[in-house]
């Protein structure tokens, strides 16, 4: 991409309402707009970070056998209060909407009952199973608060995820796959390393369900951990039973911060019962689905990765989810010409600084916007052979020759 193309600019200010540090970065480097609190636009720049995301999670779940569709996202009441959750005094976070012709829509705040009601259209029979439906959608909210920037938004991008089998065994065996998974997509997004499966409640049959926090100074769970986090407990279970229940000590565990960025449920038979959705056995006898559902929060991944890695001079994205790896400053008339033959030979790939500005300008605007490598090639360079690389993470910088450069990518 040529940045004198785009009509993206980086602000030296964010919005005064903007309290979060991911949302004041990610829209001073140019990657989103703020329409109003907890309502943002995705502009080019992140939306090829929200892509990045998105790809990463597609390829891992379609790795493990899962089906992607698009629903959507204006809602018929009737699943719905098939299971109750209709109900603003069930469900409180509802937008709703009325219909010219009379009767209330709903906006989507998740996915369970219409994608059970979908279902019952195509699955009658064992043979049928096991299913993997998931998709990238956006969701509706009515969040009381909206303060942290894209990690809480009103409007926001979630992957769910839903299976459906014909056993507690068959759920349980898709259940660790998706553990699997999840740990693959964590790793591969850069932040494998300070995210953990947390006992969260909520679980039906199995007491407790699983939630993955991401540790953030900002993050708004409070999550305890011991030495070799290998028992991770959200604050909503931390107590003495549960503490008696995996034989540890209250005094092993530290407190800390956290953002859930994704969750996975067992949910057996508490949507596909009230909906219905039965198949039938071997035996041809009619039986009631086995559920599971994972969710991932793929806007609030994007601002949990912005919040965590950024320093005081702007964001810094891991390299798997970074607009482009590469941020090119042509200076002088032959250092410029280089740098569009190496931009023409990878455009895909490299954002080119092609405005006219100064590369004092060019350069703070690259430590900004995060990009991985920022590569200069000038007539200075070129007496020698090389561009002069940057690194935006470590700030090293470093020599490499013309023909070399194509290895960044
Ligand atoms: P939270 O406790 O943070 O409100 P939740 O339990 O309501 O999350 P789910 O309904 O299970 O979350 O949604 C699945 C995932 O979607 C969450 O793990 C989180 O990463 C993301 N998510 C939930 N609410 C929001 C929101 N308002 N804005 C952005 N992402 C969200
Ligand atoms: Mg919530």
């Amino acid at each position: 991409m040529r940045l004198k193309n785009t009509f993206i600019k980086t602000l030296r200010e964010a919005p005064k309402d903007e309290l979060a540090k991911n949302g004041a970065l990610l829209t001073r480097a140019g990657y989103i707009h703020k329409e109003m609190a907890g309502v943002y636009d995705y502009l080019p720049l992140g939306l090829r970070v929200i892509e990045n995301i998105k790809n990463i999670i597609r390829e891992e779940l379609n790795a493990i056998g899962c089906e992607e569709v698009l629903m959507s996202t204006l809602q018929n009441p009737e699943p719905w209060e098939k299971t109750g959750r209709f109900s603003d005094q069930e469900v409180d976070i509802w937008f709703k909407t009325k219909l010219a012709s009379g009767g209330e829509l709903g906006l989507a705040p998740t996915h369970e009952e219409p994608m059970v009601n979908m279902l019952k259209t195509y699955i009658s029979s064992y043979k049928d199973l096991p299913l993997y439906v998931y998709q990238f959608q956006t969701k509706f909210r009515n969040e009381l608060r909206a303060k942290s920037g894209v990690m809480r938004g009103r409007e926001f991008l979630m992957k769910d995820l839903y299976s459906f089998h014909v056993s507690e065994a068959d759920l349980d065996n898709f259940y660790e796959k998706v553990e699997d998974a999840y740990a693959r997509i964590f790793d591969r997004l850069g932040i494998g390393d300070c995210t953990y499966k947390t006992f969260a409640s909520g679980g039906i049959f199995s007491k407790y369900s699983h939630e993955y926090q991401t540790l953030l100074d900002v993050g708004e769970d409070t999550i305890y951990y011991n030495k070799d986090h290998s028992l991770v407990f959200n604050k909503e279970v931390f107590n003495d039973e549960v503490l008696a229940e995996f034989g540890a000590k209250r005094e092993d565990f530290e407190e800390t911060n956290a953002a859930e960025t994704g969750n996975i449920f067992k949910l057996m038979f508490k949507y596909s019962e009230p909906l219905g959705l039965k198949f039938s056995d071997e035996e041809n006898h009619m039986q009631t689905v086995y559920m599971g559902c994972y969710g991932m929060g793929v806007s609030r991944l994007m601002g949990v990765i912005a919040e965590k890695f950024a320093d005081n001079k702007g964001l810094i994205w891991p390299k798997s989810v970074a607009p482009f790896q590469i941020y090119l400053v042509g200076i002088g008339e032959e250092g410029t010409k280089r740098a569009e033959e190496f931009y023409n030979e990878h455009a895909d790939k490299i954002l080119f600084d092609d405005r006219d500005v100064r590369p004092g300008e060019k350069f703070a605007d690259s430590e900004l916007m995060g990009i991985p490598y920022r590569v200069v090639i000038s007539d200075k360079t070129l007496a020698d052979g090389v561009a002069e690389v940057v690194e935006r993470a470590s700030g090293e910088t470093s020599k490499i020759s013309l023909d070399k450069l194509s290895d960044l990518l």
